[in-house]
C-alpha cells in the first residue's frame, strides 16, 4: 500500500477538480425530473465537464471483467446502488438516483456522488436519503489527523445500522489525487481505532453505499450494474475531503446542487 500526502498546492488542484463535479451535480439537479432519462443526463454532464476544461474519468474505466465503462457518470436508479449505467429509460416519479461524478482537471481527480429523489418519494426513501447523507457528514467528522481509518468506518456503520439499514460490504471509499483510486481504502464498516493512522494532507474520498433492507447486493449482466439482492433501494453520497487537524477540510460540494433543489 502506498500512501501518498497532498502539498497545499495539490488539495487545491483536487478542490478544483471536485468542485467542477457540484457545479456539474447542480447542472443535472435542474433537469431532474419524471420522463428524463439517465442518457440524457450524461450527455448534458459530459459536455458541461468538458466545456469547464476537464476530463470525465469515468467515461474508458476498466472493470476488472475487460470492459470500460461507456457513460461519463454512474447513474444508479432505485435498486442499483452504484455503477449503474446510463440508459433510456425515462425516471418515474417516485424513483431515486444516484449519480456519481468523476472529473480529472490540471492533473488531479474529482470523486463525488448525490443521490437524488426524482419528483415526491416514499417517506421511507427519503428517510434512507437523509441517514445515508448524515452517515457521510459523520464519517467527515472522524476524518482529522491523529485518528484512524476504523474510526471513520465505525461511524458510518453505527450511524446506519443502528438504524436498521444495511451496510455494503463490497465496495468503498479510497485515496484520491493524480489517480481516481488511491490507497488507502476506506470501508464504510469496521472498528474504532483500527486501520491507517490519518494524517494531515492526506485526501480520502468517503462514500457510503446503504440499503433500505438488506446490505447484500449482486452484479447486474451488464458487468457493471450493482444491485440490492433484495430489489429494495440503496442510496449513495460521495465526498472528496483533505484530513486536516481538528477538521477534515471537504474539497467537494453539495452546496450548488442543494439551492438548486431547494428553489424547484
Ligand atoms: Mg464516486
Ligand atoms: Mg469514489
Amino acid at each position: 500500500m502506498k500512501v501518498y500526502l497532498k502539498s497545499d498546492e495539490e488539495v487545491e488542484l483536487l478542490r478544483e477538480a471536485n468542485l467542477l463535479i457540484g457545479r456539474t451535480l447542480a447542472e443535472l439537479a435542474r433537469n431532474i425530473r419524471p420522463g428524463v432519462t439517465t442518457r440524457q443526463l450524461d450527455v448534458l454532464a459530459e459536455t458541461f465537464i468538458r466545456d469547464n476544461g476537464a476530463i470525465p474519468v469515468f467515461k474508458g474505466f476498466p472493470n476488472p471483467y475487460g470492459s470500460e465503462f461507456p457513460a461519463s457518470i454512474c447513474t444508479s436508479v432505485n435498486e442499483q446502488v452504484i455503477h449503474g449505467i446510463p440508459d433510456d429509460r425515462p425516471l418515474q416519479e417516485g424513483d431515486i438516483v444516484s449519480i456519481d461524478c468523476g472529473t480529472k482537471l490540471n492533473g488531479f481527480c474529482g470523486d463525488s456522488c448525490y443521490t437524488f429523489a426524482v419528483g415526491e418519494v416514499s417517506e421511507e426513501v427519503r428517510l434512507l436519503l437523509k441517514t445515508t447523507k448524515e452517515a457521510l457528514y459523520k464519517g467527515i467528522e472522524q476524518a482529522v489527523a491523529g485518528r484512524r481509518i476504523g474510526d471513520i468506518s465505525y461511524a458510518v456503520q453505527q450511524h446506519c445500522e443502528s438504524r436498521g439499514y444495511g451496510v455494503v460490504r463490497e465496495f468503498v471509499g479510497h485515496g484520491v489525487g493524480h489517480e481516481m483510486h488511491e490507497d488507502p481504502q476506506v470501508p464504510n464498516f469496521g472498528r474504532r481505532g483500527n486501520g491507517v493512522q490519518l494524517r494531515d494532507g492526506l485526501c480520502i474520498a468517503i462514500e457510503p453505499m446503504i440499503t433500505l433492507g438488506a446490505k447484500e447486493v449482486f452484479l447486474q449482466s451488464d458487468r457493471w450494474g450493482i444491485v440490492t439482492r433484495d430489489k429494495k433501494p440503496a442510496a449513495h453520497y460521495e465526498h472528496s475531503v483533505c484530513v486536516r487537524k481538528g477538521k477534515a477540510d471537504i474539497l467537494s460540494s453539495f452546496d450548488e446542487i442543494e439551492s438548486v433543489l431547494n428553489n424547484l
